[in-house]
């Protein structure tokens, strides 16, 4: 009995699973969006995605909230199968943004729990309340399953505090939880031992930087299987340039558009996350069309490309400084498992520090674990496609089988 559902709840949208948590082979996966809006849909995949014989269905349904989405989850499951009640189901595995400091791993869900997630509200006003609308719509549909929380910021608890603190004014830190947290644990996590697996070493002997670009992007600097720093912080704003986001800013910029260009608080939230990065450099936020607009010889594309690449740079030499011996580099997400040109301008002219990738194997395309090195290089560079659903169930299913070692931290 290791089958987990697990379920990743938005604001708008509910992406769910059924997944082996040992094989990672997805019985089902499915989309429900525009939750509470109208012209909302619901796409169902039977089989394991993109596998001969999987079927895919889609609905045009109404869910006016995270309990209606739920019910039409189950109406999949029911009307286009496989059928929830024939995959012994183990547990319910819930993805949740922000853990704060109390969670350095996953937990089974009490009345607690969801209280934490709850006040941790003000740190992922975004994120942590469809969360656990999410959470709550599944209690109710499966009440006599275990349900257990991922939380994206889990693996980052680790960081020292010298990675963890800015330096900021103590007390207002403290009184507000100012700190960094990290984001993209699961994904981190999962690479970092896979990455481990292939080399054929032990996690706590393995020290690797992850680089995981999609939409939203950070680099993490994994140290005997344990994250000592990341790019992301207190939001994930801070670090990559990303699809929409600026990454690393002065701060005074936000100081400066509001004294000087009568910005608002929310206008320079928006500006900062959501019309800046590739999109407000390039006009394109998937980097497909940036690297189309580049082929075709834009400027604006090309600056684009620099800045992303550039900055991924100094991330790469920073987490060389601070790990000292590295063992590998590993490119995953969308832009990292798929954009040959950003692994090749990122990885250029670094022989120096014992790194480079072989132009043809960089240009291979296989499913599984990739290793893109040139000959020569001493530290690894590997491509990995992420599977954040088979490591939530993975921890799902630790939780399950020993609830008493998963316990939230006592406050600090
Ligand atoms: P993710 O957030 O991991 O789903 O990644 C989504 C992003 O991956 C998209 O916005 C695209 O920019 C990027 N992506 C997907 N396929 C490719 C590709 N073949 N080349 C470059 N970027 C890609």
């Amino acid at each position: 009995m290791t089958n987990v559902l697990v379920i990743n709840s938005g604001s708008s949208s509910l992406k769910y699973q059924v997944v082996d948590a040992t094989t990672g082979i997805a019985a089902a996966t499915g989309l429900i969006e525009r939750i509470g809006l109208a012209g909302g849909r619901l796409i169902h995949e039977r089989g394991a995605a993109g596998r001969s014989g999987a079927e895919t269905t889609e609905w045009q349904i109404d869910a006016a909230d995270h309990t209606v989405a739920v019910e039409q989850m189950q109406r999949a499951f029911t009307e286009l199968g496989p059928d929830l009640a024939d995959m012994d189901l183990a547990a319910i595995g819930h993805r949740v943004v922000q853990g704060g400091a109390r969670f350095g791993g996953p937990v089974l869900v009490t009345e607690e729990v969801k209280q934490i997630i709850d006040d941790l509200a003000d740190l992922a006003p975004l994120h942590n309340p469809p969360n656990l609308a999410g959470i709550e719509a599944a209690q109710r549909a499966f009440p006599d399953l275990d349900h257990v929380v991922v939380f994206d910021t889990a693996f980052h608890l680790s960081m020292p505090a010298r990675a963890s603190n800015y330096a900021l004014n103590a007390a207002v830190a403290r009184q507000y939880r100012i700190r960094r947290y990290g984001f993209h644990g699961t994904s981190h996590s999962y690479v970092a031992r896979q990455a481990a697996q292939f080399l054929g070493k032990r996690d706590s002997d393995t020290n690797v930087i992850v680089l995981h670009l999609g939409n939203g992007a950070s680099a993490t600097a994994v140290a005997g299987g344990a994250s000592i720093d990341t790019s992301m912080g207190l939001t994930p704003l801070e670090g990559l340039v990303m699809g929409t986001r600026t990454g690393d800013i002065d701060p005074a910029v936000a100081l400066y558009l509001s004294r000087h260009a009568g910005m608002g608080i929310d206008e320079i939230d928006d500006l900062f996350n959501r019309r800046s990065g590739m999109l407000g450099v390039t006009g394109h936020q998937d980097m497909r069309d940036v690297i189309e607009a580049w082929e075709a010889g834009n400027p604006d594309a090309e600056l684009g490309l620099d800045l992303y690449t550039y900055r991924l740079r100094k991330y790469l030499g920073s987490y060389l400084a601070v790990l000292g011996r590295v063992d590998a580099v590993v490119f995953t997400a969308g832009i990292g498992e798929n954009s040959p040109d950003i692994r090749l301008r990122t990885m250029s002219g670094l022989d120096h520090l014992g790194m480079g990738i072989d132009p043809a194997r960089n240009l291979e395309r296989k499913p599984g674990v990739r290793d893109i090195s040139s000959e020569s290089a001493r530290v690894r560079t590997l491509v990995i496609p992420t599977n954040e659903e088979w490591e939530i169930a993975r921890q799902t299913m630790e939780v399950v089988l020993a609830p008493g070692e998963h316990e939230p931290r006592a406050l600090p």
